[in-house]
């Protein structure tokens, strides 16, 4: 198997148990863990001034820092996002500047593309045929589009509820598409029913591949380098499953180690009231979540009732001295429109959840008035236009 110079496996975030690159494909073999990559530090020599002399083109250009080499990458050029400087917003929070990072320019609209490229290139490098995975919308989407690309087999699973656009953009893209019941939970069924009759299909579910997390830690390297070195003081992201929150947190600790920055910012849980299992639990001081009962919200990509990453997710907020807010879904769809109508930006409602909680936490005096605050906008506005329309019709516009 064909890898980075650095990477050298995969190591059990529970039980610390080691892989090989070929052997640790999915979860701990032991324990049932999360599996994360691991990398010789000492071998990586990569500096500010040798990034500096790349072209920020994708998030391939930290080949060093991942497990796979650009030149067998499934890759779109997915990442290198701008970050924009929002200063009306910036005001309103009475901070000293806030930064949209906007993910809505990848390839397929969203973040997730950034997971899919590394997780489809280790599909491939794994020897696999056929992916399989269940999501809300457009991690399906995401990877149907990458395996397209690879010549590999997808088969999604939605739930009824995920939008139009992810539907059919997986029918477009070829992929073998199963809708199931109303919720995420239940295509998470659908999913691990199909797959026990077919034990050839290579998992892509977010955390049961090592590899979609890796994938979109590259979202902090981009923010920091953006910012001339400077870490912003928060990053406030809309969490579902965690996987980008815990990717940038384990980016930040990589750059710390190998010397790049000195700080790691403050990482914030945004989500929504009808589903804040991490929240709830932040705030009661647990170090594990306890599974939502009945999860309601119209941020689609975030109603993760039950995220099997949540002590992880939990000590990135507590050990970088973050935290976590949950809004209601009107504030959520308001701030969607605010933004779009004061910066322009464009975000979907899953995402505006990360703008209506820097608010929140603004109002209950989190920030300080020269912080820079930086909001992932995981994924484009347009892919739900039709929710924030309806939010505009609920007001008589
Ligand atoms: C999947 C998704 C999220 C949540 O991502 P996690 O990293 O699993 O928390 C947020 N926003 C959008 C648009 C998504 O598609
Ligand atoms: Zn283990």
């Amino acid at each position: 198997m064909e890898t980075t110079e650095a990477f050298t496996g995969l190591e059990c975030h529970d039980c610390d148990r080691s892989y090989a690159p070929e052997a640790g494909t999915h979860r701990c073999a032991d324990c049932g863990g999360i599996l994360d990559p691991t990398y010789d530090y000492d071998a990586i020599d990569v500096t500010r001034e040798s990034l500096a002399d790349r072209p920020f083109d994708s998030l391939w250009r930290y080949a060093e820092l991942l497990p796979f080499e650009r030149d067998v990458a499934v890759s779109m050029d997915e990442g290198a996002t701008p970050a924009v400087e929002c200063e009306t917003l910036a005001d309103e929070l009475g901070v000293g500047e806030v930064l949209i990072k906007d993910e809505g320019r990848n390839p397929t609209g969203t973040f997730k593309d950034r997971g899919a490229s590394m997780a489809v290139t280790a599909a491939v490098a794994h020897g696999a045929t056929d992916v399989v995975l269940p999501s809300a919308g457009n991690a399906g989407q995401a990877a149907s589009a990458y395996a397209a690309r690879a010549g590999l087999d997808a088969h999604v699973f939605l739930p009824s509820r995920s939008s139009f656009t992810t539907k059919a953009m997986v029918n477009v893209h070829g992929g073998d598409l199963t809708v199931s019941g109303g919720r995420i939970g239940d295509a998470g069924a659908a999913a691990t029913d199909a797959m026990a009759e077919h034990d050839d299909w290579y998992s892509l579910s977010s955390f049961v591949t090592p590899y979609r997390h890796e994938g979109k830690k590259t979202m902090l390297y981009e923010l920091v380098e953006q910012r001339d070195w400077q870490v912003p003081d928060a990053i406030v992201y809309p969490t579902g499953g965690g996987v980008g929150l815990v990717g940038m947190y384990k980016a930040a600790r990589e750059w710390r180690e190998l010397g790049l920055i000195d700080e790691i910012p403050a990482f914030y849980a945004a989500q929504a009231s009808g589903c804040a299992p991490i929240v709830e639990a932040f705030d009661a001081g647990r170090d594990e979540h306890e599974p939502i009962e009945n999860p309601d919200t119209i941020c689609g990509g975030i109603e993760i009732p039950d995220p099997g990453a949540s002590r992880w997710i939990l000590d990135a907020l507590r050990e970088s001295g973050g935290g976590a807010v949950a809004t209601d879904d009107h504030e959520i769809l308001d701030a969607a429109v605010a933004v779009a109508q004061n910066e322009g930006l464009e975000m979907a409602p899953t995402c505006a959840a990360a703008a209506s909680g820097a608010w929140a936490l603004a109002e209950r005096g989190e920030f300080d008035a020269d912080d820079t605050v930086a909001i992932v906008n995981t994924g484009a506005g347009n892919k739900n236009a039709d929710v924030l329309r309806s939010h505009l019709m609920g007001q008589g516009i």
